[in-house]
C-alpha cells in the first residue's frame, strides 16, 4: 500500500515537493481495529493551515509523518464486531490507500443508491453541513433575504447559493474565479447574478450584481470580498465567516476590512464559525439535502481526480480554483 507524507512546510503556495508518496506495510487489525481500503479521499482548503507549524483549531501536520483528512472506504479486515468486513465507513485517515484505525474512529455509512460514495465527502458530508449550518444558523437566513456568497462555484459555496434559493431567498448572488464558473452559477445553479472577481474591484462588481444591497454574506474568501460585502450590507446584515481562502498562502497577515466601522451604524453581525460545532444539525441537514437531491432540485457537481499519485496536484489545483464543486480523489471503485 502507499501513503503521502509531509516532506516540507511550504513558504506561500504549496508545491509538489512539499509532499512525498511512500510505500507502507499493511498490518492486521488488533482487537477493536479495522483495516479499510479507501475508495475516495477529500482535499480541503483547511489542510493548507495544517501545513503550517502554528497552533490552530486543528493541530499541524508533522514533518515526515503521513498527512490525513476525510475519506470513505470499505472495511476489508475487522477485529471489531460492530464494523464487519464489507462495511462502508467515513473516517479521518485519507491520503493513503489503506487505513488501519480503531472502529470507534470510523462512522458506518449507508451505501447510497445511485450516488457515488464521494457524496459523503461533499454535498452529504462536511462541506454540505458547513453550507447548511453557516447559512441557516450562523447567517440567520430568512426567506426574502438577498444572499451573497463568495467561492460560489466551490463545494460549500455552490450549496449555499442553492440552499438559499430553495428556502426562498429574495436574490442570490455569487462570485467565482472564471467565466465558466460564472456561467455555471447562473445557468445551472439558478443564481440570480454572478461575477468573476478578476473582472474589477469586487465592490463595483457586487454593486452591479446586487444593486439593492445584501442581507446575508457567506464568506469563503475574506480580504477584498469581505470589505465589499460590508459596504453592500443593508441594515442588520449578517456575515457568516466560514473561510478566508484568499489569505491561506499569505506569509504576512493581510489587512482587515478598511470599512469595518460601517458595522456600527448598520448594526451588522459578523460571526465566525466551525462546522464541528454544528453537529446537532446533521439529521435535519441530511434529510433536507437527500430530499432536494432526489427531486433533482439541487445540483452538486464534483471534480474527480484519479489515483493517490494525483492527490497532491488535486490539492494544489483546488487551492488555485481547478475545481467546480467538490474536489475529491478517487482511489478505488465503489
Ligand atoms: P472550494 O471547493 O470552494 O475550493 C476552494 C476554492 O477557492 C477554489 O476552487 C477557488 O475558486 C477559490 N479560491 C482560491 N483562491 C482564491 C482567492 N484568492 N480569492 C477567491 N477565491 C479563491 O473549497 P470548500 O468549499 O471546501 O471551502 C470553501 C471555504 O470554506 C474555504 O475557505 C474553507 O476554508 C472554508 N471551510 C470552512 C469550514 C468551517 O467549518 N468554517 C468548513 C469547510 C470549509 P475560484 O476559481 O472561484 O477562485
Amino acid at each position: 500500500s502507499r501513503e503521502i507524507l509531509l516532506a516540507a512546510r511550504p513558504d506561500g503556495e504549496p508545491v509538489e515537493s512539499d509532499f512525498r508518496l511512500v510505500p507502507t506495510e499493511l498490518p492486521d487489525p488488533e482487537p477493536g481495529q479495522v483495516l479499510v481500503r479507501n475508495l475516495v479521499m477529500s482535499v480541503d482548503p483547511y489542510m493548507r493551515g495544517r501545513m503550517n507549524d502554528v497552533p490552530s483549531y486543528v493541530p499541524p501536520w508533522q514533518l515526515g509523518e503521513p498527512v490525513d483528512g476525510g475519506a470513505v472506504g470499505e472495511v476489508i479486515a475487522s477485529a471489531a464486531p460492530e464494523l464487519p468486513v464489507g462495511s462502508l465507513v467515513l473516517h479521518g485517515l485519507g491520503w493513503r490507500e489503506h487505513a488501519l484505525l480503531p472502529a470507534a474512529q470510523a462512522r458506518r455509512l449507508e451505501p447510497l443508491e445511485g450516488l457515488s460514495s464521494s457524496r459523503y465527502l461533499g454535498v452529504l458530508g462536511m462541506p454540505g453541513l458547513t453550507a447548511y449550518a453557516g447559512l441557516f444558523e450562523v447567517g440567520a437566513f430568512q426567506p426574502g433575504d438577498a444572499v451573497f456568497v463568495s467561492g460560489a462555484a466551490g463545494a460549500v459555496g455552490s450549496l449555499v447559493g442553492q440552499f438559499a434559493r430553495l428556502r426562498g431567498a429574495g436574490r442570490v448572488v455569487g462570485s467565482a474565479g472564471s467565466a465558466d464558473k460564472v456561467r455555471y452559477l447562473t445557468e445551472e445553479l439558478s443564481f440570480d447574478a454572478a461575477f468573476d472577481y478578476h473582472d474589477g474591484p469586487v465592490r463595483t462588481l457586487l454593486r452591479e450584481a446586487a444593486p439593492d444591497g445584501i442581507d446575508v454574506y457567506f464568506d469563503n474568501v475574506g480580504g477584498e470580498h469581505l470589505e465589499a460585502a460590508i459596504g453592500a450590507f443593508r441594515l442588520r446584515g449578517r456575515a457568516a465567516l466560514c473561510g478566508a481562502i484568499s489569505s491561506y498562502n499569505d506569509t504576512e497577515p493581510a489587512p482587515g476590512p478598511r470599512n469595518l466601522a460601517l458595522a456600527i451604524g448598520k448594526r451588522l453581525t459578523l460571526r465566525g464559525f466551525l462546522v464541528g460545532d454544528h453537529g446537532q444539525l446533521r439529521d435535519e441537514f441530511a434529510g433536507a439535502v437527500r430530499g432536494w437531491l432526489r427531486s433533482g432540485k439541487l445540483v452538486a457537481r464534483e471534480t474527480v481526480t484519479i489515483g493517490l499519485d494525483n492527490a497532491v496536484p488535486a490539492f494544489i489545483g483546488m487551492l488555485r480554483g481547478a475545481n467546480t464543486g467538490k474536489m475529491v480523489v478517487r482511489l478505488a471503485d465503489d
